[in-house]
């Protein structure tokens, strides 16, 4: 299994993975120009897309989504719920186009299985992703890490997650009080504490790569992330390049596309 992180923050979210002659999108929250543009960056080949799993409904998330089905002729798996919003409210994703989830499904040779997460949309879900071989997770809009999405992510060989903020920054930044404290609540999203004190469990139960992700434009760096991780992994022993690699996704590049080991 391979993956890219083509854009990972408030401004648009799409992964990339690929496992053989087949390819899944986790979220297009990208312009379709702007898509093809970093995909062809980083040799990626688009036509093996199978389908697009949406975690959410928010705009970063589903932006680009209609557009990409349209041009590609895939379909966009998503929660009932989110399919409401975004097909009927929004009218982001046509009813055509969306299949909302009762379960998990195939693409290719993947198998793609929904786990809840809280965060403020109608409905939001990780996902695990799973080849035969290997096992990638993905959560980045969560405002906690819940008991199942824990046991779902320390059983992969991979997750990518999110790590939004550095809480003084928050506290300290410009943002307005009531957003401060949705972003900072038990439905907004996780900050770099919180990835490391999970990162350091994923890590001791066995995950062997962690991609820190959905980083705030405003309240951090990726430095500041990182750094955040991985002082936690040291005091608890882990060691970088060894025990797990530590990476990071970025807003406005995408990463290259590496093979899951
Ligand atoms: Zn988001
Ligand atoms: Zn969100």
């Amino acid at each position: 299994m391979k993956i890219c992180t083509l854009s990972s923050g408030s401004k648009g979210n799409c992964t990339y993975v690929e496992s053989g002659s087949s390819a899944v999108l986790i979220d297009q929250g990208l312009s379709l120009r702007e898509l093809e543009k970093r995909a062809a960056g980083v040799g990626l080949d688009l036509t093996k897309v199978r389908m697009i799993a949406v975690t959410h409904e928010h705009t970063d998330h589903i932006k680009g989504v209609q557009a990409f089905c349209d041009k590609y002729g895939v379909k966009a798996f998503i929660s009932p719920l989110s399919a409401a919003n975004a097909c009927l409210k929004y009218t982001v994703i046509s009813r055509e186009t969306s299949v909302p989830f009762d379960g998990g499904i195939s693409a290719g040779d993947m198998y793609l299985t929904p786990f809840r997460v809280h965060h403020d949309a109608a409905y939001t879900v990780g996902y695990q992703v799973e080849d035969g071989h290997k096992t990638l997770c993905i959560a980045t809009d969560l405002g906690y890490v819940t008991a199942g999405a824990g046991k779902r992510m320390s059983k992969a060989d991979a997750v990518i997650l999110e790590s939004n903020h550095d809480k003084d920054m928050l506290e300290n930044g410009k943002y307005p009080y009531p957003l401060k404290v949705r972003i900072a609540g038990k439905n907004g999203h996780l900050s770099n504490d919180d990835a490391a004190y999970t990162a350091v469990k994923l890590v001791q139960a066995g995950v062997k790569r962690v991609i820190l992700a959905h980083l705030s434009q405003d309240n951090n760096t990726p430095q500041t992330a990182y750094n955040t991780v991985m002082s936690a992994m040291t005091a608890a022993h882990i060691r970088q390049g060894k025990d797990v690699k530590l990476d990071i996704a970025y807003q406005f590049e995408p990463s290259l596309l590496t093979e899951i080991i």
